[in-house]
């Protein structure tokens, strides 16, 4: 029947996914348990007891960690202490037009394009990371590629479509070679990404990466030291886990990420 089709095609869909992030357990339909180590075709097709039958019996909240304690604390300056007029700027097109006119570090001097960030005004989860790569550096936009597309299949995992939140580096110009950004040159970019959390005032703040957690926290600590506590950044919750790119060289990391993303996600339910 099309409707059992169309039903069993969105299940294996939401199925591949949660596997793919690394949830390794995953609920099926009674009698059909799964595992990380599975493929996609030793997914056995559930059978819905009507056609109304809801995929809502796979849940990112089976298995999902408790929110873990308080860790640092962040004081942000308030928006007429930023600097250069920044707290003035009322929208966030245009804090992205004075980005795009910026010559405050050298990183100016290589960029093709300025990465503002994107998403929505009003999101409830700001995502956070490190700088452009060379596709975000001819686009103009945060997280596209293999990474950006990891990205987004973690949100969907959780339920949150990319659409709905806003997306951001630390810098907004690609750093040569793609290392990270140097000290000074996270300090003179830090004052937009402030002025971008003020104006959009998420509800969560999910740092993607040890250089964006580190800038964001200013501490120097492994990403493992950061992990596990719920910081404050201006009074909005951080949650930090590790950055796309760093799944894409290592599968490990997966599992923590997909727990990391359900702590961010209970968090927004708040
Ligand atoms: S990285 Fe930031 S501070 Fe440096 S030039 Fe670009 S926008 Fe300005």
């Amino acid at each position: 029947m099309p409707w059992k089709r169309a039903l069993a095609d969105k299940w294996q869909a939401y199925l591949r996914q949660q596997m793919e992030i690394g949830g390794g357990e995953v609920y099926l339909a009674a009698g059909q348990r799964g595992s990380g180590a599975g493929g996609p075709e030793s997914l056995a097709a559930p059978q819905p007891r009507s056609p109304a039958a809801p995929p809502a019996a796979v849940s990112w909240q089976r298995g999902a960690p408790p929110i873990p304690g308080p860790g640092l604390t962040i004081d942000l300056p308030p928006a007429d202490l930023l600097g250069d007029g920044l707290g003035t700027l009322d929208t966030l097109t245009a804090v992205a037009a004075r980005i795009a006119a910026c010559t405050l570090c050298g990183l100016s001097k290589g960029r093709k394009n300025t990465v503002p960030g994107e998403g929505s005004p009003s999101a409830d989860l700001m995502l956070v990371g490190e700088g452009p790569g060379a596709t975000e550096d001819e686009t103009g936009r945060p997280f596209v590629g293999a990474a950006g597309e990891l990205l987004t299949q973690i949100l969907g995992s959780i339920g949150i479509p990319r659409e709905s939140v806003f997306i951001a580096n630390v810098v907004k110009c690609r750093p040569p070679q793609n290392r990270k950004p140097l000290p000074d040159e996270s300090t003179a970019c830090l004052p937009y990404l402030r002025r971008q959390v003020q104006l959009v005032r998420p509800k969560v703040i999910l740092a993607l990466g040890a250089t964006a957690a580190e800038s964001l926290l200013g501490v120097r600590k492994s990403l493992g030291e950061l992990r596990g506590a719920v910081h404050s950044y201006g009074g909005v919750p951080l949650v930090v886990t590790y950055h796309p790119a760093a799944l894409l060289r290592n599968p490990n990391w997966k599992k923590p990420t997909w727990d990391d993303v359900r702590i961010a996600r209970q968090l927004l339910d708040r």
